[in-house]
């Protein structure tokens, strides 16, 4: 795509996410923009499947957002407004990779957790959509979970957001953490 084109999509991304109009994907919430991403490029993948079987084991939906790096519509996820007592499983692999304690409200229209369980998620650069974001994969299967954005000044202890999919999450009930 030309990059006259990515910047204009870009802006108007951007425009619909200050407009409160719902983002068709993950973008930075718009207080103060993030510090250089730390990358993590040393975390092995244990679980591989050829494409065709993750196909056959995921819904057509899964399979668009967990391994062709789709995003679900904004505000539309299960997870969205969910708090309950527990831990977020990967729905691809099965590898637990959030805790609801560290789960906050971003009112971004995605699940939210300010960090993940340590070593269960890897970041990588993701330069699509003519910008520089961290996306967030499951360490274990490659699966694809969202992103994750920094310095946005929510009241978190690690002043991060990983946006994630609910399609990317498999929730378990668990009430001891
Ligand atoms: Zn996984």
């Amino acid at each position: 795509m030309p990059k006259r084109m990515l910047v204009a999509v870009y802006l108007r991304a951007y425009k619909s996410s200050r407009s409160r109009l719902q983002p068709l994907i993950h973008l930075p919430v718009p207080r103060q923009f993030a510090s250089p991403p730390k990358l993590n490029r040393n975390m092995a993948t244990k679980v591989e499947k050829t494409e065709d079987e993750w196909r056959a084991m995921l819904s057509p939906e899964q399979f668009r957002i967990i391994r062709q790096k789709g995003t679900e519509r904004a505000g539309t996820g299960e997870y969205d407004k969910f708090y309950e007592e527990g831990v977020y499983d990967c729905a691809g692999c099965g590898t637990a990779l959030y805790k609801s304690t560290t789960k906050f409200n971003s009112g971004c229209g995605w699940p939210a957790f300010f960090d993940a369980i340590p070593g269960a998620v890897t970041r990588h650069t993701d330069k699509s959509w003519g910008m520089e974001r961290i996306e967030i994969v499951c360490t274990a299967c490659g699966g694809h979970l969202g992103h994750v954005f920094k310095g946005e000044k929510y009241d978190t202890p690690t002043d991060e957001r990983h946006c994630v999919n609910s399609v990317s999450l498999k929730f378990k009930e668990e009430k001891s953490q």
